[in-house]
């Protein structure tokens, strides 16, 4: 079982001394530097998987207390122009709810032409979007798709959407949207023997697929270590169809390995295929994340019980400068690891964080 402690510590008054030495960027006290930012642009969701939002849905943040558009494009300016922010990745809850994300995207892409902008949507209502989405400035998208079966979409997804989700990974590659990436939770006994079969579709349409082993971070606090489906079996069940071999190219820090494709009898590269083992092979001593939750609070990692709010601040007229500050002393307390990894330590002595995966922002 494990244990909600209500609501995350929130940090607020005054920027306040980072402890970080002056002009690193959001360095933190292990010597990591990110650079990777992870921002949530809406907490709600049209979909409610199993892993990661209740049947009934979670109270929604009321409309005034998200980021605007131009707070948005603010904040991710601070991170790029102050702080070495590299990448931008916008994510929820689900990013394609806000009527507005093409205006969020045109913003951010007016300010900093080069930046690397990405989107993880789980496709509904994407069709429509892409070409828009893409002239407002995006560069890639990932699409979450966890089975190619009806009946296991909707039993995971609790929504009957699969062939909205399906058109919607294939509109994203007519935009340009390219690589479109694919990432896909297996659950057991739910879809987990569908890995081979997912990766064969990805690779025949030109997808790179990411396997995201199950993280403790569902609402209904329905995770147990025993259940999830960990990178091994992942791999051992890709070997009926594939034989993989590890990528040659360098990490540099990515959460998914990534692995070479062949047929299992032989022959050539058909493409590569990621797993993000986040609990079982766990990459946090080269983590480059730094997230920013719907409203506009700082989180230093998916698993963090503090928080840091930057909106906040920003909505009490604070300068460029004073946001950055505040910014860096919230990366500065970033945990070494999430400590899943422990020997011994099983989903009894595990403390999840007190938000979902949805309203955090994966
Ligand atoms: N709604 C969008 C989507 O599903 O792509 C964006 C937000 S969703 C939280 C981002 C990613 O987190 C999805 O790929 C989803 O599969 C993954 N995710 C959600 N809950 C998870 C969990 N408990 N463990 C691992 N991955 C999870
Ligand atoms: Fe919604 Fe994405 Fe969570 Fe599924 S994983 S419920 S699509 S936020």
């Amino acid at each position: 079982m494990s244990v909600s402690l209500g609501l995350p510590r929130v940090r607020g008054a005054g920027p306040g001394p980072s402890g970080a030495p002056a002009g690193t960027g959001l360095m933190d006290r292990h010597g990591r530097r990110a650079t990777d930012l992870r921002l949530s642009v809406i907490d709600k969701c049209n979909l409610r998987c199993t892993y990661c939002m209740p049947a009934t849905g979670l109270p929604w943040l009321p409309a005034a207390q998200l980021m605007s558009p131009a707070e948005i494009t603010r904040i991710v300016d601070v991170g790029v122009s102050r702080l070495g922010v590299t990448e931008l990745r916008l994510t929820g809850g689900e990013p394609l709810v806000r009527a507005d994300l093409e205006q969020i995207i045109a913003g951010v892409r007016s300010t900093h032409p080069g930046l690397p902008i990405s989107l993880t949507t789980n496709g509904i209502g994407l069709t429509p979007r892409a070409d828009g989405l893409a002239a407002a400035g995006l560069d890639r998208i990932n699409v979450s798709l966890d089975s190619l079966d009806a009946d296991t979409f909707r039993a995971l997804a609790r929504r009957d959407r699969l062939t909205e989700v399906l058109a919607g990974a294939e509109a994203a590659a007519a935009a340009g949207l390219v690589p479109v990436k694919i990432n896909a939770v297996l659950m057991r006994g739910v879809n987990d023997h569908e890995a081979p079969e997912l990766l064969g579709w990805a690779l025949e349409r030109g997808f790179a697929l990411r396997f995201i082993e199950q993280m403790p971070l569902d609402a209904d606090h329905g995770w147990t270590r025993a259940e999830m489906v960990t990178a091994a079996e992942i791999r051992h069940r890709l070997t009926t169809r594939f034989r993989l071999t590890p990528h040659p190219g360098a990490r540099d820090g990515a959460p998914a390995q990534l692995w070479e494709v062949r047929p299992a009898g032989g022959g050539d590269v058909l493409g590569t295929v990621g797993i993000i083992a986040s609990v079982t092979e766990p990459f946090c001593g080269e983590c480059k994340r730094t997230r920013i939750t719907a409203e506009g609070r700082i989180r230093s990692c998916l698993f963090s019980h503090e928080e840091t709010d930057l909106l906040g601040l920003l909505r009490t007229g604070a300068t460029d400068a004073e946001l950055a500050e505040r910014w860096r002393a919230g990366m500065w307390g970033k945990p070494a690891a999430h400590g899943m990894e422990r020997p011994g330590l099983d989903s009894e002595a595990y403390i999840q964080p007190e938000r979902s995966m949805s309203a955090i922002g994966g």
